[in-house]
């Protein structure tokens, strides 16, 4: 049988310990692509990507090899993305798959993510071949980290590839690992189809772009596929595979990994995890594992010109329609007028869609700081979700406030354990347990609001352990906390978008520190600014930006013309990101600043 020969499998390992490196130099060997197209990179493909070293949106590719055996295989490899807010679309991925590639940087050892992914990958019972990569450092450990494999995951590191994404050595004997070892797919051609979407993607000429294994059953052109999440149902205009780039063949069967298109107009309805059937001989129950994707992080995003708005809106439905899990409404600030409320998986997602939206959309954009989803209880009993800070209720409306919390591991040489601890003490964690994962690596695990994390918790954990600690957390749940609301007032009046949600222990420090800080930002002005910060009607906080004295450019002696032009030059460079909120001139950064105090 022809799927004998299929082997698909991912690549999952920490971020930068080698995984789109060691995917290169696969496709290199097998000469998938050419030396040139390779430079193209195909498994990172955008340039922020690419520039910040992380994969953020997977993808396939499909590697023919032969075998020392003499035969030839067709070795899928899909990609993941290596960061903790696409946990969802990772598991995805590795369902699609029956066996991974645990790729471990022989210096750095196992790290959160490491671990992270492991627990992914046996959730679906993937065969997996350990790689302990960058053995040409001088400082690799391989067998240091053999051990750590062995003590912490309990897999068998004895047989461990030895390799070097960098030099080449170890690949021959990686691609052939994943020919013995990782099963062949099973799935009934006869049966009824069900194929998996570990992945869409917009195409202005085919529509959304289904990305998929097929598990059972087989589709061509011409089927009548049927979503079975929301019984939405396509005609199939082509499917193929990658070859690596996307080819036209007749048909996709039991095992194989493609692409399905089928003029769908949004990739909405090619939801990740969902299951694809044929409407006129469906299967009766969808594959295990979907659920649609939840936005945690939220802020404000406004154009600094109220003229940008449409374009602003434009670009993000662009943003949409290869990313279903990017969400957005309008919203309107008495402070900054039209703009949206965003909803991101993550604070990373969010960073990447506000440097899209400025890069390749040139939007000039003031951003809120990010916020998190309160359950608000009402006296009325009703519960809000309140994504935006400046929509809490009143304190006399309230009758309680949850926050969303999250289950933390944490991997740090056993030197930080105390400073780790001494973090999440202050960010209100809840420790749990504590494991040593070698002589000298410790697996912290606690319970922290997510709002801690968001607030500025990686910053704090990478400086306080030199960029030692990993990090990896998801959702736990929620819980009753004692939250207040703390607002802003510049020469007297409120301005909603900086009003933010604190715990009341932290409110006064918090409060105090954010008009410091303000204080420090906000330009001087031909006025005096007084900068408040208030619960409810109390004020807990005043700082002043004194007056300006002088014109700036009495800064320039002697009148000298092209002097005084690049300084005007610089000013405008400089306002252009600044908002007028009533009376006052407010930058970019002071929106963050909330972000920044501790
Ligand atoms: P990813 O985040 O897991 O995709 O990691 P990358 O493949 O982007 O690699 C992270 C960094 O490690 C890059 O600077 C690579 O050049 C480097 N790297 C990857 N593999 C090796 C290796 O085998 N040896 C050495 N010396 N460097 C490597
Ligand atoms: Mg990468």
């Amino acid at each position: 049988q022809a799927s004998q020969r299929i082997r698909n499998f991912s690549i999952i390992a920490h971020i930068d310990h080698g995984k789109s490196t060691l995917a290169d130099r696969l496709i290199e060997y097998t000469g998938a692509l050419s030396k040139r197209e390779m430079e193209a990179q195909v498994l990172d493909s955008m340039d922020l990507e690419r520039e910040r070293g992380i994969t953020i949106k997977l993808q396939a590719v499909r590697l023919n090899y032969q075998a020392h055996d003499g035969k030839i295989y067709e070795l899928n490899l899909i990609d993941t993305p290596g960061h903790v807010d696409f946990t969802y679309e990772v598991s995805r991925s590795l369902a699609a798959c029956e066996g991974a590639l645990l790729v471990v940087d022989a210096v750095q050892g196992i790290e959160a993510q490491t671990l992270a992914n492991v627990y992914l990958a046996l959730d679906n019972n993937l065969e997996l071949i350990s790689v302990i990569n960058k053995i040409d450092l001088p400082s690799a450990e391989p067998e240091r980290v053999k051990q750590e494999i062995e003590d912490v995951i309990g897999l068998d590191a004895s047989e461990a590839i030895l390799a070097s994404a960098k030099t080449g050595v170890g690949i021959e004997e990686i691609l052939e690992r994943i020919v013995a070892m990782v099963p062949p797919p099973k799935g009934d051609d006869e049966a009824p189809l069900k194929a998996l979407i570990f992945d869409s993607k917009f195409d202005a000429y085919k529509g959304a772009i289904s990305y998929v294994r097929i598990v059972e059953g087989r589709v061509t052109k011409g089927t009548t596929m049927k979503m079975m999440s929301s019984g939405k149902t396509f005609e199939v205009t082509e499917v193929g595979v990658f070859a690596p780039s996307m080819r036209i063949v007749e048909e996709l069967r039991a095992g194989q990994v493609g692409f399905i298109c089928a003029s769908i107009k949004n990739v909405k309805d090619t939801q990740v995890g969902d299951t694809i059937t044929d409407a006129d001989n469906p299967a009766d129950k969808a594959l295990p594992g979907y659920r649609k994707a939840t936005p945690m992080v939220f802020c404000g995003l406004y154009p600094v010109e109220a003229s940008d708005y449409n374009r602003l809106r434009d670009s993000l439905e662009k943003l949409h329609l290869n990313d279903a899990s990017l969400i957005f409404e309008p919203e309107t600030s008495i402070a900054l007028g039209f703009g949206f409320r965003c909803g991101f998986l993550g604070l990373l997602h969010m960073e990447i869609i506000q440097e899209r939206l400025e890069r390749e959309y040139d939007l000039n954009l003031i951003t809120t700081a990010p916020s998190v989803i309160y359950k608000v209880t009402t006296l009325k009993g009703e519960v809000l979700n309140i994504d935006n800070p400046s929509n809490l209720p009143t304190v006399d409306q309230i009758v309680s406030i949850e926050e969303p919390i999250v289950i933390a591991t944490i991997l740090v040489p056993s030197e930080y354990v105390g400073a780790i601890m001494e973090l999440n003490q202050e960010k209100r964690g809840t420790y749990s347990a504590m494991d040593y994962v070698s002589k000298s690596r410790v697996k912290l695990i606690y319970e922290l609001p997510l709002s801690e994390i968001v607030f500025d918790y990686f910053d704090q954990l990478k400086s306080r352990t030199k960029g030692y600690a990993s990090l990896d957390y998801e959702l736990s749940g929620y819980k009753e906390t004692d939250l207040v609301k703390i607002d802003v007032l510049l020469n007297g009046e409120m301005v909603d978008a900086l009003s933010f949600i604190v715990h009341r222990a932290k409110s006064y420090n918090r409060g105090r520190k954010l008009v410091e800080k303000l204080r420090g930002i906000i330009p001087r002005q031909m006025f005096e600014i007084p900068i408040q910060s208030v619960i409810g009607n109390k004020v807990i906080a005043r700082e002043t930006v004194n007056a300006m004295r002088k014109d700036v450019l009495s800064k320039c002696y002697g009148g000298d013309i092209s002097r005084k032009r690049k300084l005007l030059e610089k000013q405008k460079a400089g306002k252009k990101r600044m908002k007028q909120v009533g009376s006052v001139e407010i930058p970019q950064d002071a929106f963050m600043a909330v972000l920044q105090i501790e």
